[in-house]
C-alpha cells in the first residue's frame, strides 16, 4: 500500500477529469459487458494500493449522511439525546439528509487521520467510497462526484478505463 500523493492526484485529476466523467456517463448509459464482474477485481487492486490513513480527504472535504440509527448510536455514546447531538453537529442538506455542519469532520483526528468514533462511525463512512456497493449503472453518478475528492475512486475509474478500452 502506498501513501496517497496529493500532488500527483490533483495533477492527474485536472488532466483526466473530463474524460473520466465522459467515460462514467457513457458506461452508465451503456454498460460494457462484464463490468459488474470486473468491479470487485479492480476494487481489490485499488485497496492494495491506496492507504486511506495517508489521505482522509473524505473526512476533511466531504460529509457522511447520518441515518437515524447512526444518530441514535453515536449520540448514546456521548450520553446525549439524538436531538442534542443533531443540534450540536448536524444539519439537513438540500435532499433533507442529515449531514455534518463541520468540515473537517469533528471526529477526525487531524494528526493521525484516525476516526475517534471508528467503531460506531456512520454506516456511510464504513462503506465509503462504496466501490462495489451497487451495479455500475446504479452508482456511476456517485463515482462521478467522488472522483474529485477520493483518490481510491479516481484510481478505480482510471483502472476501469484502461481495462475497458483494451477490450
Ligand atoms: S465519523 Fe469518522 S470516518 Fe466518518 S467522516 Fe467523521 S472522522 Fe471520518
Ligand atoms: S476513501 Fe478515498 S478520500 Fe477517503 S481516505 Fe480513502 S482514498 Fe481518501
Amino acid at each position: 500500500m502506498l501513501a496517497v500523493n496529493f500532488h500527483s492526484f490533483r495533477k492527474k485529476l485536472s488532466f483526466y477529469r473530463k474524460s473520466y466523467r465522459r467515460f462514467l456517463n457513457k458506461t452508465e448509459k451503456n454498460p460494457p459487458l462484464g463490468i459488474d464482474k470486473l468491479t470487485p477485481i479492480i476494487a481489490k487492486e485499488v485497496w492494495e494500493e491506496v492507504d486511506c490513513l495517508s489521505c482522509a480527504n473524505c473526512c476533511k472535504k466531504m460529509t457522511p449522511t447520518f441515518t437515524k440509527q447512526d444518530l441514535k448510536r453515536i449520540s448514546a455514546h456521548f450520553n446525549q439525546t439524538p436531538e442534542a447531538f443533531y443540534k450540536q453537529w448536524l444539519e439537513k442538506d438540500k435532499n433533507k439528509d442529515m449531514v455534518n455542519v463541520n468540515q473537517p469532520c469533528q471526529f477526525l483526528n487531524l494528526k493521525d487521520h484516525k476516526c475517534s468514533i471508528y467503531e460506531i462511525r456512520p454506516v456511510d463512512c464504513a462503506g465509503f467510497p462504496h466501490l462495489t456497493k451497487k451495479k455500475w449503472v446504479e452508482y456511476a453518478h456517485i463515482h462521478k462526484q467522488n472522483i474529485d475528492y477520493c483518490p481510491a475512486t479516481f484510481k478505480m475509474v482510471e483502472k476501469m478505463v484502461a481495462r475497458i478500452e483494451k477490450v
